[in-house]
């Protein structure tokens, strides 16, 4: 053994105190700073900055030493958010409200997330500036000639001062990496196509850890805005934290990106979790949710060993500001975040309360998964009559005009509130975002008859099979399946037969079935001609790839359109005027003899029961939801 190491090894033996360290992590605010719901015009106690801060100050009164890091998902989200990027954009020099409260909270170093980019990277640039911590990114590079370079600040290395447990001052380095998905490159491509390149989570952070020790970092953390799945995760997958997990010298894992909670029960059969510890692979880990909903937390101690400080043991849990099962609040909001951005909150309620049209009835989306919806079908009308105008003199204008859209709003994992539920009379701005909730652009494919069968093969997926000769009550939706990639395609009329399996998985991998769910597919009365061409309105989203349909890709965009959904859905309402929504009959779930198909929704849909005679109540449960089902 060389001497050097001698003199530390009899330095560590005269120094056995341990340190202990606190780690906090926010995720996926999308702009919900005040626990304000801008939709329903009112106060929330389920989520919000506001509330989460209330937990921080709590946490950090019980840990001296602590660091707060964000993960992204920050700058969009909710009207606020549009409000800051493009209704009355932030002033050169002005600081973005999302950082006049971080900045006060001190927060130690933050993480871009997916839609940090939604609004374009100048908008990012100048409000990242405003931010007094810093940013990380270890996969992002910019496009160029010569050696790549990285797009943001791949990491740093922080220089802090602790206090051990036998009251010493003690300074520690802790080497902080970001990470975002490579998705971002489909999903925003309009506005990175040219300028980024991203590379794979994994191995953006491999070399960095080993880099980060030399530097001299007592600990390595990476923020990754990425979620958590079961299976192994190949190269440029969208969710890597099992891959992140095994990474060799990482000593504590921050996660987002899935708006899901760990650790929780959900993850109980995932490979190498320890629910106890919160630790996945042996790595200390934490996601807390969404919008401010959880604040996550990673306790370390650390002694030190051959002249660094090592973990030698550690705990990670979450701390929720509501209470599910009973509804109720667990802390108040703190006061400070209501000064602070008084006026940005100001400006948005009002322009969300701008008048646009009147609707004769009420429209709510609490039967959207299994009914023909008005909700929907008033966003699919809108997209139809913006590109109509879009193609008009061109020859896309001969092709058949089809569009397709998803409920947005659909209540689970969002909570048994989220829905939209406008009441009959004066619709406002408020009601637009209620009815599109994402910054969507429209864009049309043009597509073969055989496609768009598959494409609704896939929306299909949403639910389970049943079973005719099984039991006489049958669950209708299943729950790992997003209701925004159960499209309805306006314009075609079809039956889905859930007697057969579906016909493809998640992210569009054919299943072994070769069964057929989408039954008596016409258009305008008419089988549809496998070979016949078809323009057919979605979002950017779905024609880049979102959701992985069968052959749905950017090749097919035939209408590329700069404007927003929500915009093409604000013109449509005003110019209309007073709308009568009803929903076209035009798809329907074939009835199963002898099955009684029940699925679960907001309590709120019980006072729409009256005008649904497809429905039936079940029974109402204590968390805001209810079981229906379907009348034969
Ligand atoms: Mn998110
Ligand atoms: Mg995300």
């Amino acid at each position: 053994m060389a001497c050097g190491l001698c003199g530390v090894l009899a330095l560590n033996t005269s120094q056995a105190a341990e340190l202990k360290l606190r780690i906090m992590q926010t995720t996926d605010l999308h702009m919900n700073l005040l626990n304000y719901d801008y939709y329903q015009d009112r106060l929330t106690d389920e989520y919000g900055l506001a509330k989460t801060i209330t937990l921080i100050h709590q946490a950090r009164e019980q840990a001296p030493n602590h660091l707060l890091f964000d993960n992204g998902d920050l700058l969009q989200g909710n009207p606020l958010g549009d409000m800051m990027a493009k209704v009355k954009p932030m002033a050169p020099g002005a600081v973005h409200p999302a950082y006049k409260l971080m900045n006060l909270l001190r927060y130690d170093a933050a993480n871009l997330g997916n839609h940090e980019f939604n609004y374009g990277l100048p908008f990012l640039r100048r409000a990242l500036s405003g931010a007094a911590f810093p940013y990380v990114n270890a996969n992002l590079m910019l496009t160029g000639p010569g050696r790549p370079r990285y797009a943001f600040t791949p990491y740093v290395l922080l220089d802090r001062r602790f206090t051990d447990s036998s009251g010493q001052s003690q300074r520690l380095k802790i080497g902080v990496i970001g990470l975002a998905p490579p998705q971002i490159m489909q999903w925003d491509r309009p506005h990175l196509q040219g300028k980024l390149v991203a590379r794979d989570m994994v191995e953006s952070a491999r070399p960095l850890i080993p880099l980060l020790r030399r530097q001299g970092a007592d600990l390595v953390i990476a923020i990754a805005h990425t979620g958590f799945e079961k299976d192994a995760q190949g190269l440029g997958a969208e969710n890597k934290a099992g891959e992140l997990a095994r990474l060799p010298g990482l000593d504590a894992l921050l996660l987002g990106h899935a708006h899901a909670e760990f650790p929780s029960s959900a993850f109980a059969q995932h490979p190498g979790v320890d629910l106890q510890r919160g630790s996945i692979h042996g790595v200390p880990t934490v996601m807390p949710g969404r919008w401010g909903d959880h604040l996550g937390l990673i306790d370390l101690t650390l002694a030190r060993q051959q002249g660094r400080w090592r973990v030698v043991n550690s705990h990670a849990e979450l701390r929720g500001v509501f209470r599910r099962e009973t509804r109720q609040a667990l802390v108040p909001a703190d006061p400070m975040v209501a000064h602070v951005i008084a006026a940005e909150h100001a400006d948005t309620v009002s322009h969300m309360r701008a008048q646009v049209a009147q609707t004769s009835a009420p429209i709510h989306s609490y039967f959207a998964q299994v009914l023909p919806d008005a909700s929907v079908q008033l966003v699919a009308q809108a997209q139809k009559a913006y590109v109509q105008r879009a193609v008009q003199g061109t020859d896309l204008e001969r092709l058949p005009l089809l569009s397709a859209a998803a409920p947005f709003k659909s209540g689970g994992r969002q909570g048994w509130s989220h829905y939209t539920d406008i009441p009959a009379g004066p619709i406002a701005l408020k009601h637009v975002a209620d009815l599109y909730v994402y910054p969507n652009t429209i864009q049309a494919l043009q597509l073969k008859g055989a496609e768009l069968r598959e494409w609704l093969e896939m929306s299909a997926g949403q639910f389970k099979q049943i079973d005719p000769a099984g039991p006489a009550e049958q669950e209708l939706l299943n729950p790992d399946f997003r209701a925004y990639n159960f499209d309805m395609i306006e314009g075609l009329s079809y039956e889905i037969d859930l007697s057969q399996p579906a016909r493809y998985e998640s992210e569009g991998r054919r299943s072994a079935s070769q069964a057929h769910r989408i039954v008596k597919l016409q258009y305008q009365g008419r089988p549809i001609d496998a070979d016949a061409r078809f323009l057919v309105v979605t979002n950017n989203y779905r024609a880049h790839g979102g959701g992985g349909f069968p052959g749905l890709s950017a090749e097919k965009i035939a209408v590329d359109a700069p404007s927003e959904t929500r915009e093409a859905l604000a013109q449509f309402l005003a110019s209309a005027q007073v709308l009568t929504p009803r929903a076209e009959k035009h798809w329907r779930i074939l009835p199963i003899p002898g099955v009684r198909m029940v699925f679960r929704s907001g309590a709120g849909g019980i006072a729409h029961l009256q005008d649904t005679p497809e429905l039936g109540l079940l029974r109402e449960e204590a968390d805001g939801s209810a079981w229906f089902y379907l009348r034969p």
